[in-house]
């Protein structure tokens, strides 16, 4: 994580720095789950936050994200996205959750 002036993940995301950087990546794209508007844009790991690449987010929608962190059998009655997408997404989740107790 680099997170340069901020003290922590969610000082960060709650900056103008991360809200202008979320917009670039959301801008104009569709959730990659359910293909509606995107609405924000999921890390898909910590490694390059304050200064993330395109392959390290993941655009989608408020109600998509939640079901990915919280609910995620709902993804697969509900949703539209191709199914091995799903399980890797899902896979960064898990891995990203095991390594929660590390402090960067
Ligand atoms: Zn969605
Ligand atoms: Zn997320």
């Amino acid at each position: 994580m680099i997170l340069g002036l901020f003290n922590n993940y969610k000082e960060y995301l709650k900056s103008e720095v991360w809200q202008n950087r979320r917009d670039y990546f959301i801008w104009g794209e569709s959730c990659n789950i359910c293909y509606s508007k995107a609405t924000l844009a999921h890390h898909r790991n910590y490694k390059n936050v304050g200064n993330e690449k395109r392959k390290d987010i993941l655009p989608l929608c408020h109600p998509c994200h939640d079901d990915l962190h919280y609910n995620q059998k709902n993804l697969f009655t509900k949703k539209r996205c191709n199914i091995n997408l799903l399980y890797e997404y899902i896979n960064e989740i898990e891995e990203i959750n095991k390594g929660s107790h590390n402090t960067n």
